[in-house]
């Protein structure tokens, strides 16, 4: 019998891209998840008071008294964005039916978005409940929603690095913000 060639990996889960398989190499997350770990960085979801600018600093898509959309800075892909509930709360349970619903609704409108403005071949969505779970910020409940590109394993090593990342989010943040533009309500 002959040996069996190895297959090449042709799907990736939510846990793969979280880390669990690393086929999308963000080595640039390992700092800012050892802070966030060390309790050294404030919550990124408790917001308030935004001006315009600050919430393009934050690359803040869209936020309102229920949930807020934001790029994730530290990246596993192009396009990753984060959906929280404005109340700071660590697990679905704890959310009210309004909250539950508001957010459904904000992860399928980022993925209609996403969709229209990066094409992108697939998406990988879901949350980390707790540190065992892979959660940089376990206190404060957050969707993923990860786009994927035909390719996209091989191609972030190629152009990792943190001003590369930097620039791209300002681009992307570019290209979003009028996809969500009117979507949201005042920042309280
Ligand atoms: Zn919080």
């Amino acid at each position: 019998m002959g040996r069996r060639s190895a297959r090449p990996k042709v799907e990736t889960t939510l846990a793969d891209a979280c880390g669990a398989g690393s086929p999308l190499w963000a080595p640039w997350r390992s700092a800012y998840i050892t802070r966030a770990r060390r309790g050294q960085e404030r919550c990124i979801f408790c917001v308030s008071h935004l001006s315009a600018a600050a919430r393009r600093r934050r690359f803040i898509l869209c936020a309102d008294k229920i949930y807020l959309v934001m790029l994730n800075r530290y990246p596993y892909n192009a396009g990753h964005l984060l959906v929280a509930p404005r109340r700071h709360v660590s697990s679905p349970e704890l959310l009210g039916r309004e909250e539950r619903s508001a957010l459904a609704e904000a992860v399928t409108g980022a993925v209609v978005r996403l969709r229209a403005a990066l094409h992108p071949a697939g998406f990988n969505l879901g949350a980390n409940l707790g540190q065992a779970a892979g959660a940089g910020f376990a206190g404060h409940l957050h969707w993923h929603i990860v786009p994927r590109f035909a390719g996209d394993a091989n191609f972030m090593p190629a152009v990792a690095g943190i001003r590369v990342i930097s620039q791209h989010l300002a681009e992307t943040f570019r290209v979003l913000a009028p996809r969500f533009a009117g979507s949201d309500g005042p920042i309280s």
